[in-house]
């Protein structure tokens, strides 16, 4: 254990069918999460967030569609350019599974349940069932905080509940209300393929996988990946305040627009598509 104490944050960039990426990291290291935007605006959105500078030592890839994986062959050789090369981590299936104008140089090949380490960040990949070759989810841990980017799953799954019960910050999917799905102006076969076990989380599945999940070290909880056309903010952010409200955790939304914790509770938000929210600091205290 040091004695040094670490600022942890985490940025969503984007979040949704528009583009996925997120950042997380210290001063001393830092990995980005999917790259479904262009690499022009991961870095506008970084800059523009304040986080210009930040380390980027590691690529984690969650799964082969291109809202998380499109940019990864240019933003690799983007990197080599100018920061020297920067490994792309995701599993074999998944490099294969993508469209080879996305696929990066390189590929460091992870397997779902065995956590490597990128720097001082312990990384840990859980299987999701999704309609992709071997999807992921990513629990990261920097000193004692972990970070879980829980999206992309089309049911509640007890391994990924005891994950996210380790967390500070939870990125968690609330991707549609199925009764604005079902009424929605999608081919009945999307609808299906949506709503399917290898789909997305509905805002029902959400609750109920946050219900197995929530931890007592949980401060931010965003809700992410949301449709544009299925779902609505209100909605998203009912089911949530329903599901922490019945678990009898007190709702912290006075600080949720700073990006801090300091008065306990969980701050609640939605990360929207193409902007992101803006970064969230949490403490370290032990290394
Ligand atoms: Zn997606
Ligand atoms: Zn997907």
């Amino acid at each position: 254990m040091s004695l040094f104490r670490r600022e942890i944050t985490v940025c969503s960039l984007s979040s949704g069918s528009a583009g996925n990426a997120t950042w997380v990291g210290d001063r001393h290291a830092g990995i980005l999460i999917d790259c479904g935007l262009s690499t022009k605006k991961i870095f506008e959105g970084l800059q523009e967030k304040g986080l210009g500078d930040v380390p980027i030592d590691a690529v984690l890839i969650t799964h082969e569609h291109s809202d998380h994986v499109g940019s990864a062959a240019v933003l690799a050789r983007h990197l080599a350019k100018k920061r020297g090369p920067v490994p792309f981590y995701m599993t074999r299936s998944t490099f294969e599974a993508a469209h080879p104008n996305s696929r990066p140089d390189g590929l460091e090949a992870i397997e779902a349940g065995s956590p490597f380490r990128v720097r001082h960040l312990r990384v840990e990949p859980i299987p999701v069932p999704h309609d992709a070759a071997d999807p992921v989810a990513y629990r990261i841990q920097i000193g004692d905080v972990s970070v879980g980017i829980i999206t992309d799953l089309g049911k509640p799954t007890a391994l990924v509940g005891q994950h996210m019960k380790h967390c500070d910050v939870l990125l968690l999917e609330f991707n549609h209300d199925e009764e604005m799905l079902m009424e929605g102006p999608y081919p009945l076969a999307l609808k299906q393929r949506i709503r399917g076990s290898h789909g997305h989380l509905s805002n029902s599945q959400a609750q109920q996988l946050l219900s197995m999940g929530l931890g007592s070290r949980l401060k931010h909880l965003v809700l992410s990946h949301l449709s544009d056309e299925n779902n609505s903010e209100g909605r998203a952010l009912g089911a949530a305040f329903q599901t922490l409200r019945e678990a009898g955790v007190p709702i912290n939304q006075k600080e949720a627009a700073t990006g801090q914790n300091r008065e306990g509770g969980v701050t609640v938000q939605v990360a929207r598509q193409r902007v992101g929210l803006p970064p969230f600091r949490v403490e370290a205290r032990e290394w």
